[in-house]
């Protein structure tokens, strides 16, 4: 650790709360998801899409990045953010793509917050955003706490960052590893960093870094250098955000660990192409899966409608998970898909 790494640690560690592990470590070491070089999906079925057929639809996608975004017909509620100040126990409102606010015990939670008009390394190019906002910026309540699943462009937005830090002082962010120097690079410090199965008790609310099977990485020398994660938050109720994820065992350890959830956020979109998309994203039948190994009782679909990233229909995901939830004869009013700025009480 160099004099910098170390100053950084000292300043930040009177910020930190004590952190509990259920990772039960056999013979020492580092936990399997620590690669050499970088982290690892662990799931013995996760295989990577060969690059032989990924670079080729990469390079596809150039094409796209000054073209003007998409137009798709996402639905859209108009909420002025006044329905935040009943306080509500247990609310839900999905901002759009994985960005939703909770209220949750008398706490204010945001996940992976991203008000910008295109997720990418620019201002300009990038995955452009096709629906507006469901809620102003301007009009959150404050926020107590912020939940990151990882790196990704559309996950981890430097302007709605900077936005929260400069509004809400007090706003805690909890990140999976090696996420923290991002966030002090820009000053900010109310950060907490966890591997996965590490958790921090904060306001009540038991906050666990999870698993989730995906990968990371902002530019070209960065992949899988910091960790990617799923958030586990336990109070009075319980409630999972799945992040990015592909469907994999996982969700099958945290439901027997945790469940049954009172409510899980599952992403349902970027899907396509298949083969490539699959150890990585779900699609709504994978999600459905993953709500049934969490033992959930509802479910909101994030991760699809916002951001145009991927070759499907942006309206697909919805109609597929109507199909899927009935194809496993579930109940639909379990599974919610909201219209931007819709909330409901959990
Ligand atoms: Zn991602």
């Amino acid at each position: 650790m160099d004099r910098r790494s170390v100053l950084k640690k000292l300043i930040a560690a009177p910020l930190m709360l004590p952190s509990f592990s259920l990772f039960a470590q056999s013979g020492g070491g580092l936990p399997p998801h620590h690669g050499d070089n970088g982290f690892i999906n662990t799931d013995p079925d996760f295989e990577e899409a060969p690059f032989t057929e990924m670079a080729p639809w990469i390079a596809g996608k150039f094409g796209d990045i000054f073209s003007k975004a998409p137009k798709a017909d996402i639905p859209h509620e108009y909420n002025d953010g006044s329905v935040f100040k009943e306080n509500k126990p247990y609310s839900i409102t999905w901002i759009g793509h994985s960005t939703a606010v909770i209220q949750m015990e008398g706490k204010n939670i945001l996940t992976d917050p991203v008000w910008s008009d295109s997720a990418g390394p620019f201002r300009i190019g990038g995955s452009p955003r096709v629906s507006e906002p469901g809620l102003d910026f301007t009009k959150l309540p404050p926020i107590d706490i912020v939940l990151i699943s990882h790196n990704h462009y559309d996950h981890l937005d430097q302007s709605t960052i900077e936005d929260i830090a400069d509004h809400y002082p007090n706003a805690r962010f909890f990140v999976p590893l090696r996420i923290r120097d991002w966030f002090e690079d820009k000053g900010i410090r109310n950060v907490e960093e966890l591997d996965w199965w590490e958790g921090v008790t904060f306001k009540n609310l038991k906050i666990i870094c999870t698993p989730a099977q995906h990968f990371s990485g902002r530019w070209i020398n960065d992949r899988n250098q910091t960790l990617w994660c799923s958030w586990t938050v336990l109070g009075k109720k319980k409630l999972y955000f799945g992040g990015d994820s592909g469907y994999c065992s996982h969700f099958k350890n945290v439901g027997t660990k945790f469940g049954p959830f009172d409510l899980s956020l599952l992403p349902i979109g970027a899907y396509e192409p298949r083969k490539l998309m699959k150890p990585v994203h779900m699609n709504p039948d994978d999600a459905v899966r993953a709500f049934i190994d969490l033992r959930a009782k509802k479910m909101l679909a994030i991760h699809w409608g916002t951001f145009k990233m991927t070759d499907e229909p942006m309206e697909e995901p919805r109609k597929k998970l109507t199909e899927a939830v009935a194809a496993h004869q579930m109940s639909a009013d379990d599974f919610w898909v909201f219209k931007l700025g819709e909330m409901r009480e959990w």
